[in-house]
């Protein structure tokens, strides 16, 4: 007796997408290919978890099938890939993936593997865990019924993430970094040969691309808690492996906290990678960033933030004037600013990086170049340096109206030399 799941789904999925699924139903029907439902959608509904991501596997031609749906429905954009035979369709508030039913064979280990079209079966015994290896039919000769040939649902069940066959790791070794991800974000157990193979396979991490593992670590960056996920991967020396230096722990569990608490999602990914990086030194950081492929950005964000750990004894300093802290601080992204805060151990400089971020790195003089032409300073290099001149003494709370920093302009006939050349303002 197979398990009939097609109810069961269809109340699971918003209004709009069930309807989706039966356009999709119809539509292979009419064009005689079999269609499935697959992967996390019907690990996370009999977990009675919410997830809307559609993935869509047919037997036949992915993309001719997005094509018919694209024209009963109301797709924004449809995107397809020929040489994978995948395509997306957009909608106004939700994506549905289809892909072409395929065998794999991985000619060497942690390549990308050959890939050629094949059955729901075939489709199934190239993904990564049993729990996620399960299919719903969406054709009519077997519709609604669930194809589980690992025995995923039975392993939801046991609350267990177990690999499909022993080279799986081998295979494809972020494999190891999605297993512990499941692992912690389900509250599952590793089944113990998988357990035992992956720690056995961790070397294989080797074989992986940098973009494959930065991908991965991405994904467990998006999680909820994903010093969950660091931990158990310190645990098992997985961590190690990506850097010597990297650690998980107490402390980065409370400042992933703190940072969720302190920026937006978009910038989230890139603080938590400043956390776990925090121990480092900036050649170990800038070894990691090349194997990774860590974008010239977020490699910035990274080594600003070692910089500014280098001057935490300089910034803790209680007679440090508000110009020094911007002069010091100036030229780094505020993000990296904010990771010292957070991560740093003096409180005092925390104090001082936080003055900075909140009021001093807003502070500019009121008047213009122009308005300093007006008072008679010459238009050249003077201009600049007495703007220069006019910000140091505004932060040092020297000047707070206009007309006190004319007072100062017109009192000081060569400013800037007279005040030294120790004040460095923002590059533009
Ligand atoms: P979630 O997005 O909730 O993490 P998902 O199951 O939707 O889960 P995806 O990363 O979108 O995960 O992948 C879709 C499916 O593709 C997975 O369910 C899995 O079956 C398969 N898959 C993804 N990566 C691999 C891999 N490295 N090896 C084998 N199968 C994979």
């Amino acid at each position: 007796m197979h398990d009939n799941l097609i109810q069961q789904a269809l109340q699971y999925l918003p209004h709009q997408l069930a309807e989706l699924v039966t356009s999709v139903k119809s539509q292979a029907d009419c064009l005689g290919q079999k269609a499935y439902l697959v992967g996390g959608i019907i690990r996370d509904m009999l977990l009675d978890c919410p997830n809307f991501d559609l993935d869509i596997v047919v037997e036949g031609d992915a993309i001719i099938l997005a094509q018919e749906i694209a024209k009963t429905t109301e797709a924004k954009t449809l995107a397809s890939h020929s040489r994978f035979g995948t395509a997306k369709l957009g909608y106004k508030s939700f994506i549905i993936d289809l892909s072409t039913a395929r065998r794999e064979i991985y000619p060497k280990q942690g390549a990308l593997p050959l890939v050629t079209p094949g059955t729901i079966e075939e489709d199934l015994a190239r993904r990564d865990f049993t729990i996620n290896s399960m299919a719903i039919c969406l054709s009519p000769c077997h519709y609604g019924e669930l194809l589980d040939p690992f025995d995923g649902k039975e392993d939801l069940e046991q609350r267990l993430i177990r690999i499909l066959h022993p080279q799986s790791f081998q295979d494809d070794a972020t494999r190891i970094l999605r297993a512990i991800r499941y692992e912690q974000r389900l509250d599952f157990r590793l089944e113990k040969e998988t357990s035992r193979l992956l720690k056995q396979d961790i070397p294989m991490l080797d074989t992986i691309s940098g973009d494959r593992i930065r991908h991965e670590l991405e994904l467990i960056f998006r999680e909820k808690y994903p010093e969950k996920i660091l931990n158990s991967l310190d645990k098992l020396n997985v961590l190690q492996y990506l850097n010597p230096h990297l650690k998980a722990g107490r402390r980065l569990a409370n400042n992933f906290n703190k940072a969720r608490l302190l920026v937006s999602a978009n910038q989230l990914l890139s603080l938590y990678l400043c956390l776990l990086i925090y121990p480092l030194e900036e050649k170990d950081t800038e070894q990691f960033a090349r194997r990774f492929k860590i974008p010239a950005k977020q490699t910035r964000l990274l080594l600003d933030t070692l910089r500014i750990k280098k001057q935490i004894t300089l910034l803790s300093d209680p007679c440090m004037k508000n110009s020094e802290i911007y002069s010091l601080l100036c030229n780094y992204t505020p993000l990296s600013i904010q990771a010292n805060i957070i991560a740093s151990n003096s409180e005092r400089a925390r104090g001082n990086l936080n003055l900075y971020l909140r009021k001093l790195r807003h502070i500019k003089p009121v008047l213009t170049g122009e308005a300093l032409q007006k008072l008679g300073i010459p238009i050249g290099p003077e201009i600049g340096k007495t703007l220069q001149f006019l910000l140091k003494e505004k932060l040092d709370d020297k000047a707070k109206t206009r007309q006190q920093e004319e007072r100062l302009v017109l009192s000081t006939a060569k400013p800037c030399r007279k005040e030294g050349n120790n004040f460095h303002p923002p590059v533009a």
